[in-house]
Protein backbone atom coordinates (compact mmCIF):
# COMPACT_ATOMS: atom_id res chain seq x y z
CA UNK A 1 0.00 0.00 0.00
CA UNK A 2 1.38 3.19 -1.24
CA UNK A 3 1.45 5.87 1.77
CA UNK A 4 1.17 9.50 1.07
CA UNK A 5 1.35 12.91 2.97
CA UNK A 6 -0.66 15.85 1.82
CA UNK A 7 0.51 19.20 2.63
CA UNK A 8 -2.35 21.16 2.86
CA UNK A 9 -6.47 20.65 3.08
CA UNK A 10 -8.27 22.97 1.57
CA UNK A 11 -10.66 21.70 -0.82
CA UNK A 12 -7.70 20.12 -3.53
CA UNK A 13 -5.65 18.44 -0.79
CA UNK A 14 -8.83 17.11 0.79
CA UNK A 15 -10.00 15.68 -2.67
CA UNK A 16 -6.94 14.04 -3.30
CA UNK A 17 -6.82 12.90 0.22
CA UNK A 18 -10.57 11.10 -0.82
CA UNK A 19 -9.45 9.89 -4.30
CA UNK A 20 -6.18 8.61 -2.79
CA UNK A 21 -7.91 6.97 -0.03
CA UNK A 22 -10.35 5.17 -2.32
CA UNK A 23 -8.01 3.97 -4.97
CA UNK A 24 -5.65 2.10 -2.12
CA UNK A 25 -2.94 4.54 -0.93
CA UNK A 26 -2.72 5.11 3.09
CA UNK A 27 -2.87 8.70 3.19
CA UNK A 28 -2.29 11.06 5.94
CA UNK A 29 -3.32 14.65 5.38
CA UNK A 30 -1.50 17.99 7.47
CA UNK A 31 -2.45 21.20 7.91
CA UNK A 32 -1.34 24.23 9.58
CA UNK A 33 -4.91 24.94 10.97
CA UNK A 34 -8.22 23.82 10.52
CA UNK A 35 -8.84 22.12 7.03
CA UNK A 36 -10.76 23.84 4.73
CA UNK A 37 -10.24 27.65 6.40
CA UNK A 38 -8.50 29.65 3.60
CA UNK A 39 -9.88 30.27 -0.28
CA UNK A 40 -11.90 26.77 -0.32
CA UNK A 41 -13.70 28.46 2.74
CA UNK A 42 -13.86 32.11 1.34
CA UNK A 43 -15.22 31.51 -1.94
CA UNK A 44 -18.24 31.87 -4.35
CA UNK A 45 -18.76 28.03 -4.87
CA UNK A 46 -19.90 28.30 -8.42
CA UNK A 47 -19.69 25.05 -10.29
CA UNK A 48 -18.29 26.97 -13.19
CA UNK A 49 -15.28 28.78 -14.57
CA UNK A 50 -16.73 32.75 -14.98
CA UNK A 51 -17.31 33.64 -18.47
CA UNK A 52 -15.43 30.16 -19.48
CA UNK A 53 -14.74 30.75 -22.92
CA UNK A 54 -12.08 33.26 -21.91
CA UNK A 55 -10.14 30.49 -20.31
CA UNK A 56 -7.44 28.21 -22.23
CA UNK A 57 -8.45 25.00 -22.63
CA UNK A 58 -6.78 22.69 -20.19
CA UNK A 59 -9.18 24.33 -17.58
CA UNK A 60 -12.18 24.04 -19.61
CA UNK A 61 -11.20 20.39 -19.71
CA UNK A 62 -10.55 19.85 -15.84
CA UNK A 63 -14.06 21.68 -15.64
CA UNK A 64 -16.33 19.74 -18.14
CA UNK A 65 -14.72 16.54 -15.70
CA UNK A 66 -15.66 18.08 -12.33
CA UNK A 67 -19.11 18.93 -13.35
CA UNK A 68 -19.66 15.38 -15.08
CA UNK A 69 -17.84 14.04 -11.79
CA UNK A 70 -19.22 15.98 -9.10
CA UNK A 71 -22.93 14.52 -8.68
CA UNK A 72 -21.61 10.93 -7.67
CA UNK A 73 -18.81 12.15 -5.42
CA UNK A 74 -21.41 14.49 -3.30
CA UNK A 75 -24.08 11.01 -3.73
CA UNK A 76 -21.64 8.71 -2.39
CA UNK A 77 -19.57 11.10 0.26
CA UNK A 78 -23.57 11.81 2.02
CA UNK A 79 -23.82 7.99 1.95
CA UNK A 80 -21.43 8.25 5.04
CA UNK A 81 -22.19 11.33 6.56
CA UNK A 82 -24.98 13.67 6.98
CA UNK A 83 -23.62 17.04 6.17
CA UNK A 84 -25.49 18.62 3.19
CA UNK A 85 -23.18 20.72 1.09
CA UNK A 86 -25.91 23.15 -0.60
CA UNK A 87 -24.86 21.73 -4.02
CA UNK A 88 -27.69 23.19 -5.49
CA UNK A 89 -28.77 23.88 -9.45
CA UNK A 90 -29.02 27.18 -9.61
CA UNK A 91 -27.85 28.05 -13.34
CA UNK A 92 -26.01 30.65 -14.34
CA UNK A 93 -26.90 34.00 -16.24
CA UNK A 94 -23.98 35.59 -17.70
CA UNK A 95 -24.98 39.21 -18.72
CA UNK A 96 -23.33 42.00 -21.09
CA UNK A 97 -21.08 39.55 -22.31
CA UNK A 98 -21.13 40.21 -26.53
CA UNK A 99 -18.89 38.35 -27.91
CA UNK A 100 -20.57 36.16 -30.20
CA UNK A 101 -18.73 33.24 -32.18
CA UNK A 102 -16.63 32.82 -29.17
CA UNK A 103 -18.62 31.26 -26.60
CA UNK A 104 -20.86 29.38 -29.21
CA UNK A 105 -17.88 27.52 -30.71
CA UNK A 106 -16.45 26.85 -27.13
CA UNK A 107 -19.62 25.87 -26.49
CA UNK A 108 -20.15 23.12 -29.36
CA UNK A 109 -16.80 22.00 -28.62
CA UNK A 110 -16.79 21.44 -24.96
CA UNK A 111 -20.65 20.05 -25.63
CA UNK A 112 -21.52 23.05 -22.97
CA UNK A 113 -25.58 23.35 -22.68
CA UNK A 114 -25.34 27.19 -23.03
CA UNK A 115 -28.24 29.34 -24.55
CA UNK A 116 -28.28 33.29 -25.79
CA UNK A 117 -31.26 34.82 -24.13
CA UNK A 118 -32.64 38.46 -24.36
CA UNK A 119 -34.98 40.87 -23.32
CA UNK A 120 -38.11 39.23 -21.65
CA UNK A 121 -36.36 36.07 -21.23
CA UNK A 122 -33.68 37.46 -18.96
CA UNK A 123 -36.46 39.28 -16.63
CA UNK A 124 -38.44 35.18 -16.29
CA UNK A 125 -35.40 33.66 -15.57
CA UNK A 126 -34.50 36.57 -13.05
CA UNK A 127 -37.65 38.72 -12.53
CA UNK A 128 -35.75 41.21 -9.62
CA UNK A 129 -32.79 42.07 -12.34
CA UNK A 130 -32.29 46.44 -12.94
CA UNK A 131 -34.11 47.32 -16.18
CA UNK A 132 -31.56 47.83 -19.17
CA UNK A 133 -30.02 43.68 -19.28
CA UNK A 134 -31.22 43.16 -23.07
CA UNK A 135 -28.79 40.24 -24.28
CA UNK A 136 -26.67 37.35 -22.05
CA UNK A 137 -25.84 33.81 -22.02
CA UNK A 138 -27.95 31.41 -19.68
CA UNK A 139 -26.25 28.28 -18.91
CA UNK A 140 -28.97 26.13 -17.06
CA UNK A 141 -26.59 23.07 -16.05
CA UNK A 142 -24.40 24.98 -14.03
CA UNK A 143 -24.64 24.28 -10.13
CA UNK A 144 -23.20 25.49 -7.08
CA UNK A 145 -21.97 24.48 -3.31
CA UNK A 146 -21.83 26.31 -0.16
CA UNK A 147 -18.48 26.48 0.33
CA UNK A 148 -18.04 25.83 4.07
CA UNK A 149 -20.39 23.40 4.15
CA UNK A 150 -19.02 21.31 0.89
CA UNK A 151 -15.66 21.59 3.46
CA UNK A 152 -17.19 20.45 6.31
CA UNK A 153 -18.88 17.25 4.27
CA UNK A 154 -15.13 16.80 2.96
CA UNK A 155 -13.80 16.88 6.27
CA UNK A 156 -16.04 14.93 8.18
CA UNK A 157 -16.16 12.33 5.58
CA UNK A 158 -12.13 12.03 6.03
CA UNK A 159 -12.56 12.38 10.15
CA UNK A 160 -14.68 8.79 9.34
CA UNK A 161 -12.71 7.21 6.99
CA UNK A 162 -8.59 5.75 8.07
CA UNK A 163 -7.32 9.08 6.64
CA UNK A 164 -5.11 10.58 8.96
CA UNK A 165 -6.39 14.31 9.58
CA UNK A 166 -3.48 16.43 11.45
CA UNK A 167 -4.35 19.58 11.73
CA UNK A 168 -2.86 22.76 13.10
CA UNK A 169 0.25 21.56 12.32
CA UNK A 170 2.96 23.58 9.83
CA UNK A 171 5.03 21.94 7.60
CA UNK A 172 8.33 24.00 7.24
CA UNK A 173 9.88 22.26 4.73
CA UNK A 174 9.89 18.65 2.44
CA UNK A 175 12.58 15.97 3.50
CA UNK A 176 14.21 15.14 0.68
CA UNK A 177 17.31 12.31 0.82
CA UNK A 178 19.32 10.69 -1.73
CA UNK A 179 17.37 12.58 -4.44
CA UNK A 180 14.04 11.50 -3.18
CA UNK A 181 11.02 13.12 -1.09
CA UNK A 182 10.60 10.71 2.21
CA UNK A 183 8.52 12.81 4.03
CA UNK A 184 8.02 16.78 5.74
CA UNK A 185 9.33 18.68 8.60
CA UNK A 186 7.06 20.41 11.08
CA UNK A 187 8.75 22.36 13.97
CA UNK A 188 10.40 19.28 16.01
CA UNK A 189 8.42 16.80 14.27
CA UNK A 190 9.04 14.89 11.26
CA UNK A 191 6.09 12.31 9.10
CA UNK A 192 7.37 9.89 7.01
CA UNK A 193 5.96 8.67 3.51
CA UNK A 194 6.99 7.19 -0.19
CA UNK A 195 5.10 10.24 -1.71
CA UNK A 196 4.55 13.98 -1.07
CA UNK A 197 1.93 16.37 -2.49
CA UNK A 198 2.06 19.70 -1.85
CA UNK A 199 -1.28 21.34 -1.71
CA UNK A 200 -0.45 24.06 0.16
CA UNK A 201 -3.14 26.62 -2.38
CA UNK A 202 -1.67 30.28 -2.29
CA UNK A 203 1.50 29.38 0.21
CA UNK A 204 2.63 26.61 -2.00
CA UNK A 205 5.55 28.45 -3.67
CA UNK A 206 7.24 28.56 -0.30
CA UNK A 207 7.79 24.93 -0.24
CA UNK A 208 8.37 24.87 -3.70
CA UNK A 209 10.62 27.54 -4.80
CA UNK A 210 13.28 25.84 -2.54
CA UNK A 211 12.83 22.78 -4.71
CA UNK A 212 14.01 24.19 -7.69
CA UNK A 213 10.11 24.08 -8.93
CA UNK A 214 8.94 27.52 -10.17
CA UNK A 215 4.87 27.46 -10.27
CA UNK A 216 4.41 31.05 -10.54
CA UNK A 217 2.07 30.52 -8.20
CA UNK A 218 1.00 33.99 -5.77
CA UNK A 219 -1.85 35.14 -3.59
CA UNK A 220 -4.43 36.86 -5.20
CA UNK A 221 -7.03 39.01 -3.36
CA UNK A 222 -11.02 38.55 -3.65
CA UNK A 223 -13.10 40.11 -1.41
CA UNK A 224 -16.29 39.42 -0.95
CA UNK A 225 -20.04 40.11 0.75
CA UNK A 226 -22.39 38.66 2.43
CA UNK A 227 -25.99 40.12 2.06
CA UNK A 228 -29.06 38.91 4.32
CA UNK A 229 -31.79 39.22 1.74
CA UNK A 230 -35.20 36.87 1.92
CA UNK A 231 -35.19 33.19 0.57
CA UNK A 232 -35.85 32.99 -3.13
CA UNK A 233 -35.33 36.90 -3.61
CA UNK A 234 -32.46 36.33 -6.13
CA UNK A 235 -32.53 33.01 -7.88
CA UNK A 236 -30.10 32.41 -10.51
CA UNK A 237 -26.26 33.26 -9.92
CA UNK A 238 -25.63 36.33 -11.96
CA UNK A 239 -22.79 37.27 -13.36
CA UNK A 240 -21.58 40.78 -15.05
CA UNK A 241 -18.65 43.26 -15.40
CA UNK A 242 -16.32 40.89 -13.83
CA UNK A 243 -18.56 40.73 -10.57
CA UNK A 244 -21.43 38.22 -9.79
CA UNK A 245 -24.17 37.02 -6.74
CA UNK A 246 -24.94 34.31 -5.77
CA UNK A 247 -28.25 33.44 -3.84
CA UNK A 248 -28.07 30.78 -0.94
CA UNK A 249 -30.73 28.67 -0.58
CA UNK A 250 -31.47 30.26 2.68
CA UNK A 251 -31.59 34.00 1.13
CA UNK A 252 -28.45 35.01 1.52
CA UNK A 253 -26.52 36.35 -0.91
CA UNK A 254 -23.01 36.62 -2.23
CA UNK A 255 -21.72 39.24 -3.64
CA UNK A 256 -17.87 38.88 -5.18
CA UNK A 257 -15.44 39.59 -6.11
CA UNK A 258 -11.97 41.69 -6.39
CA UNK A 259 -8.69 40.39 -7.47
CA UNK A 260 -5.88 42.05 -5.71
CA UNK A 261 -2.47 41.11 -5.64
CA UNK A 262 -1.17 42.54 -2.66
CA UNK A 263 0.84 39.34 -0.78
CA UNK A 264 -0.45 37.53 1.76
CA UNK A 265 -3.02 40.77 3.27
CA UNK A 266 -6.03 39.21 3.75
CA UNK A 267 -7.64 42.26 5.30
CA UNK A 268 -10.82 44.54 3.73
CA UNK A 269 -11.64 47.59 2.68
CA UNK A 270 -14.21 49.90 3.00
CA UNK A 271 -13.64 51.14 -0.68
CA UNK A 272 -14.58 47.53 -2.03
CA UNK A 273 -17.35 46.95 0.27
CA UNK A 274 -19.07 50.39 -1.08
CA UNK A 275 -18.32 49.34 -4.86
CA UNK A 276 -19.40 45.67 -4.16
CA UNK A 277 -22.82 47.07 -2.15
CA UNK A 278 -23.26 49.66 -5.32
CA UNK A 279 -22.81 46.79 -7.78
CA UNK A 280 -25.77 44.70 -6.19
CA UNK A 281 -27.92 47.57 -6.13
CA UNK A 282 -27.39 48.60 -9.56
CA UNK A 283 -28.05 44.58 -10.40
CA UNK A 284 -30.38 43.78 -8.04
CA UNK A 285 -32.33 47.09 -6.78
CA UNK A 286 -34.56 44.83 -4.89
CA UNK A 287 -31.74 44.38 -2.53
CA UNK A 288 -31.65 47.57 -0.90
CA UNK A 289 -33.60 46.96 1.90
CA UNK A 290 -30.66 43.84 2.82
CA UNK A 291 -28.33 43.84 5.78
CA UNK A 292 -24.56 43.39 4.76
CA UNK A 293 -24.08 40.65 7.13
CA UNK A 294 -20.47 39.81 6.79
CA UNK A 295 -17.05 41.10 4.60
CA UNK A 296 -14.27 38.77 4.29
CA UNK A 297 -11.73 38.03 2.26
CA UNK A 298 -9.63 35.10 0.84
CA UNK A 299 -6.24 34.24 -0.97
CA UNK A 300 -6.69 32.32 -4.39
CA UNK A 301 -3.71 30.53 -5.11
CA UNK A 302 -3.34 32.03 -8.47
CA UNK A 303 -1.17 30.98 -11.33
CA UNK A 304 -0.46 31.53 -14.95
CA UNK A 305 -3.36 30.91 -17.33
CA UNK A 306 -5.43 30.28 -14.01
CA UNK A 307 -4.12 26.48 -15.07
CA UNK A 308 -3.01 24.16 -12.00
CA UNK A 309 0.70 22.19 -11.99
CA UNK A 310 -0.91 18.71 -11.28
CA UNK A 311 1.81 16.10 -11.59
CA UNK A 312 5.02 15.44 -10.48
CA UNK A 313 8.29 16.82 -10.06
CA UNK A 314 10.80 17.17 -12.89
CA UNK A 315 13.75 16.21 -11.05
CA UNK A 316 12.82 14.92 -7.15
CA UNK A 317 10.89 11.53 -7.11
CA UNK A 318 8.15 10.65 -5.09
CA UNK A 319 7.20 14.63 -4.98
CA UNK A 320 3.88 15.76 -6.56
CA UNK A 321 2.08 19.02 -6.95
CA UNK A 322 -1.72 19.59 -7.39
CA UNK A 323 -1.99 23.75 -6.73
CA UNK A 324 -2.69 27.18 -8.74
CA UNK A 325 -6.63 26.57 -9.25
CA UNK A 326 -6.54 30.75 -9.06
CA UNK A 327 -10.74 31.75 -9.57
CA UNK A 328 -11.58 27.34 -10.60
CA UNK A 329 -10.26 25.70 -7.65
CA UNK A 330 -14.28 24.79 -6.50
CA UNK A 331 -15.22 23.39 -10.03
CA UNK A 332 -11.55 21.75 -11.06
CA UNK A 333 -11.19 19.78 -7.77
CA UNK A 334 -12.81 16.57 -8.25
CA UNK A 335 -10.95 16.08 -11.95
CA UNK A 336 -7.41 17.45 -10.15
CA UNK A 337 -7.60 14.94 -7.45
CA UNK A 338 -8.31 12.57 -9.94
CA UNK A 339 -5.80 13.54 -12.39
CA UNK A 340 -3.02 13.51 -9.39
CA UNK A 341 -3.88 10.23 -8.18
CA UNK A 342 -3.60 8.40 -11.46
CA UNK A 343 -0.19 10.33 -11.75
CA UNK A 344 1.02 9.13 -8.57
CA UNK A 345 -0.52 5.39 -8.90
CA UNK A 346 0.73 5.11 -12.20
CA UNK A 347 -3.11 4.86 -13.47
CA UNK A 348 -3.81 5.78 -17.51
CA UNK A 349 -4.20 9.45 -16.93
CA UNK A 350 -8.04 10.88 -16.94
CA UNK A 351 -6.39 14.38 -18.98
CA UNK A 352 -3.48 15.16 -20.99
CA UNK A 353 -0.76 15.75 -18.14
CA UNK A 354 1.57 17.57 -19.97
CA UNK A 355 -0.86 20.26 -20.08
CA UNK A 356 -0.30 20.83 -16.29
CA UNK A 357 2.56 19.80 -15.88
CA UNK A 358 4.28 21.73 -12.81
CA UNK A 359 8.06 23.43 -12.41
CA UNK A 360 8.07 25.37 -15.72
CA UNK A 361 5.82 28.02 -15.08
CA UNK A 362 4.49 28.12 -18.47
CA UNK A 363 1.70 26.35 -19.91
CA UNK A 364 0.58 25.16 -23.01
CA UNK A 365 -2.62 27.49 -23.86
CA UNK A 366 -4.50 25.13 -26.09
C1 LIG B 1 -13.35 35.41 -3.05
C2 LIG B 1 -13.12 34.10 -3.75
C3 LIG B 1 -14.12 33.59 -4.58
C4 LIG B 1 -13.94 32.36 -5.23
N1 LIG B 1 -14.98 31.84 -5.95
C5 LIG B 1 -14.83 30.63 -6.56
C6 LIG B 1 -15.91 30.03 -7.25
O1 LIG B 1 -17.03 30.59 -7.27
N2 LIG B 1 -15.73 28.83 -7.87
C7 LIG B 1 -14.50 28.19 -7.83
O2 LIG B 1 -14.37 27.13 -8.43
N3 LIG B 1 -13.46 28.74 -7.16
C8 LIG B 1 -13.59 29.93 -6.53
N4 LIG B 1 -12.54 30.49 -5.85
C9 LIG B 1 -11.23 29.85 -5.93
C10 LIG B 1 -11.13 28.66 -4.99
O3 LIG B 1 -11.65 29.02 -3.73
C11 LIG B 1 -9.66 28.23 -4.88
O4 LIG B 1 -9.13 27.99 -6.17
C12 LIG B 1 -9.56 26.93 -4.08
O5 LIG B 1 -10.19 27.08 -2.83
C13 LIG B 1 -8.11 26.54 -3.88
O6 LIG B 1 -8.08 25.42 -3.03
P1 LIG B 1 -6.73 24.96 -2.37
O7 LIG B 1 -7.05 23.75 -1.57
O8 LIG B 1 -5.66 24.88 -3.40
O9 LIG B 1 -6.31 26.21 -1.43
P2 LIG B 1 -6.78 26.62 0.03
O10 LIG B 1 -8.24 26.42 0.23
O11 LIG B 1 -6.26 27.99 0.27
O12 LIG B 1 -6.04 25.57 0.96
C14 LIG B 1 -4.66 25.55 1.17
C15 LIG B 1 -4.43 24.92 2.53
O13 LIG B 1 -3.03 24.73 2.73
C16 LIG B 1 -2.74 25.00 4.08
N5 LIG B 1 -1.30 25.29 4.17
C17 LIG B 1 -0.62 26.26 3.52
N6 LIG B 1 0.69 26.20 3.83
C18 LIG B 1 0.85 25.16 4.69
C19 LIG B 1 1.96 24.59 5.36
N7 LIG B 1 3.20 25.09 5.21
N8 LIG B 1 1.76 23.53 6.18
C20 LIG B 1 0.51 23.01 6.33
N9 LIG B 1 -0.59 23.52 5.73
C21 LIG B 1 -0.41 24.57 4.90
C22 LIG B 1 -3.64 26.19 4.41
O14 LIG B 1 -3.82 26.30 5.81
C23 LIG B 1 -4.91 25.82 3.67
O15 LIG B 1 -5.82 25.10 4.47
C24 LIG B 1 -12.72 31.68 -5.12
C25 LIG B 1 -11.72 32.18 -4.27
C26 LIG B 1 -11.93 33.37 -3.58
C27 LIG B 1 -10.86 33.85 -2.64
Amino acid sequence: MTSVIIVGAGVIGLMTAIELQRAGARVTLVDRQQAGRESSWAGGGILSPLFPWRYPDPVSRLARLSQALYPRLIDELRQDVDVDPEYLPSGMLVLGAYEEEEPEAWARRFEVNMQPVQGDQIHQLEPGLAEGHDRGWWFPEVHQARNPRLVALLRAWIEQSDIDLVENLPVDSIRIEGGRATGVRAGSRELSAERVVIASGAWSAGLLDPLDCTTGIEPVRGQMLLLKATPGQVQRILLSEDRYIIPRRDGRVLVGSTTERVGFDKSVSAEVRESLVDYALRTLPGLSDAEVEHHWSGLRPGSPDGIPAIGKHPKIEGLFINAGHYRNGLVMAPASARLLTDLLLKRTACLPPADYAPCDAVHKKN
